[in-house]
């Protein structure tokens, strides 16, 4: 059987790469899903002109129209959330279930922003001088970058591009290398909704080669960037180096606290969901968990018999809770830390083993660890898959000062009966978002995303506030 060969979009033409790359399911090595495209750092540059050549038009594109295209994009989506979700979760390794939750969730984006294309307006105030007005207007920045990262493969480059494009902006996109079947199947629904050739464009490739030539570029007016620390404080110095707008969205080291008056149902459900769902790789993921004294020994039990009846199997099979890690890296990584956090002095109460299923995949159990302290590594650093540690507190001043002791500050939870805790912990907690009650992970569409310190760094992503990235303000004073 030949392998399908998907191409790069480039000014509304499909082209081959420099080369080309296997994309290939975690839950099964031998289920090849495509080859893909490879560019190179000349053919990103081709991608930038298309672009930029694009932009004067589509900057002016009437409302009307532009809006018509996103709905029509979000409709697809929607009216094909199964077959894309399968994809999903075959390329990523995310149960179906979730895939399929995030398929719906990039669909309802874009007809979110289909809608902001017309709310979208300006302010008018009179000015301290008589007879003048003052019009204060937002315009598109040009041409914008996108670079994503493979954890969540469509519902990240439709949180980018949907608000790019409707107020006005032209995109390259830069998928994750591991990832690029949804990017190219969300681009291919794009262009058949109508965009006009070069208002969306695709290079897949590597990111030290086509995402270099992209942030590298001065036709590149700003660059949304989400990954991890790493690459981003080095995106960051070289777009600001050379004025271009930024906006990153990184890592997270979210802790969820559990007090004594929890309710413990309540508390392992947000464990549970929020640390190891989606096989623990997301940004919002509760990898600390820190649980008051009065709790901690019920919780820990409880936690070891809820893991042992979790199902980690392919992602695709039905009744799978946790699917593989996404690849043989992520899962050297995973392991790596496991062995870290035993040597450190934490624990392992449950897990944290490679396990056979019947097809050869990154299979790992969920890992916690007990009896942590919050200087730990397993404590301080991202480790991006399905390991916790619970960290014992005394009270709650003490959790929460151990929550705010991380360089990160993405999400937040706290699981209490207390109206008094919950309230003062959402006003001090020192992250982007304040869970109560819920789980660290799960988050809207239509609201603004990201977090403080470490984790994020720019203006905030969806929802309307995406506006404040996507556009620049310019202020005019009119006299008669
Ligand atoms: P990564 O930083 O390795 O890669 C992210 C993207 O950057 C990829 O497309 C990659 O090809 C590209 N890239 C790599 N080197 C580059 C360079 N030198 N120049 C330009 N582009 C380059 O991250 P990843 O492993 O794909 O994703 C996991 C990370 O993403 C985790 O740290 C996670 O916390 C973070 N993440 C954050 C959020 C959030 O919103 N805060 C959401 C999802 C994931």
């Amino acid at each position: 059987m030949t392998t399908q060969l998907f191409k790069n979009y480039i000014g509304g033409e499909w082209v081959a790469g420099a080369g080309t790359s296997i994309n290939r399911n975690p839950s099964d090595l031998g289920d090849v899903i495509g080859e893909y495209a490879q560019a190179d750092a000349a053919q990103a540059r081709q991608a930038i002109a298309a672009a930029k050549a694009a932009f004067p038009a589509w900057s002016v594109f009437p409302i009307q129209e532009r809006s018509n295209i996103l709905e029509r994009a979000a409709a697809e989506i929607l009216r094909r959330q199964e077959e894309l979700g399968r994809l999903l979760a075959r390329e990523e390794g995310k149960t179906l279930p979730e895939a399929i939750g995030e398929v719906g969730r990039a669909g309802h984006i874009f007809r979110f922003f289909a809608g902001e294309v017309l709310r979208h307006g300006g302010e008018t105030l009179p000015s301290v001088r008589p007879g003048i007005d003052i019009e204060i207007s937002r315009e598109p920045l040009g041409v914008i970058g996108l670079i994503t990262p493979w954890n969540f493969p469509i519902a990240i480059p439709a949180w980018k591009i949907a608000p790019a494009l409707a107020y006005g902006n032209t995109v390259v996109l830069k998928p994750a290398d591991l990832v690029p079947g949804c990017a190219w199947e969300l681009v291919d629904i794009l262009q058949r909704a109508g965009l006009p050739a070069g208002v969306l464009n695709l290079v897949m490739g590597r990111g030290s080669v086509v995402g270099e030539a992209i942030v590298d570029s001065k036709d590149v007016a700003g660059v949304s960037f989400t990954g991890s620390v790493e690459t981003g404080r080095g995106i960051a110095a070289k777009v600001v180096s050379r004025m271009g707008k930024i906006q990153l969205e990184m890592g997270g080291k979210n802790p969820l606290v559990v007090l004594d008056d929890a309710d413990l149902d309540v508390a392992l459900n947000a464990a549970i969901q929020g640390a190891y769902f989606s096989t623990g790789q997301r940004c919002t993921a509760s990898s600390r968990l820190i649980v008051t004294a009065g709790m901690h020994d019920r919780f820990v039990a409880a936690m070891a018999q809820r893991l042992a009846a979790l199902k980690v199997d392919d992602a695709l099979a039905q009744g799978t809770d946790i699917g593989p890690v996404v690849d043989q890296n992520q899962l050297d990584t995973d392991l790596a830390y496991i062995g870290i956090g035993q040597r450190e002095g934490a624990r392992l109460a449950f897990g944290g083993e490679l396990l056979e299923r019947q097809k050869k995949g990154f299979y790992l159990s969920p890992a916690l660890f007990t009896d942590a302290d919050n200087t730990m590594r397993i404590s301080q650093e991202e480790v991006f898959g399905p390991v916790a540690a619970v960290i014992k507190a005394q009270d709650y001043d003490e959790a929460l000062a151990l929550a705010n002791d991380t360089e990160f500050g993405l999400c937040s939870g706290i699981v209490t009966t207390s109206l008094k805790h919950a309230s003062h912990f959402k006003r001090h907690s020192q992250a982007g978002m304040v869970m109560v009650n819920l789980p660290t992970a799960g988050i809207d569409y239509h609201v603004p995303f990201g977090g403080r310190k470490g984790s994020s760094y720019g203006p905030r992503e969806q929802g309307r506030h995406a506006a404040e990235f996507y556009t620049s303000i310019k202020t005019s004073y009119i006299a008669p």
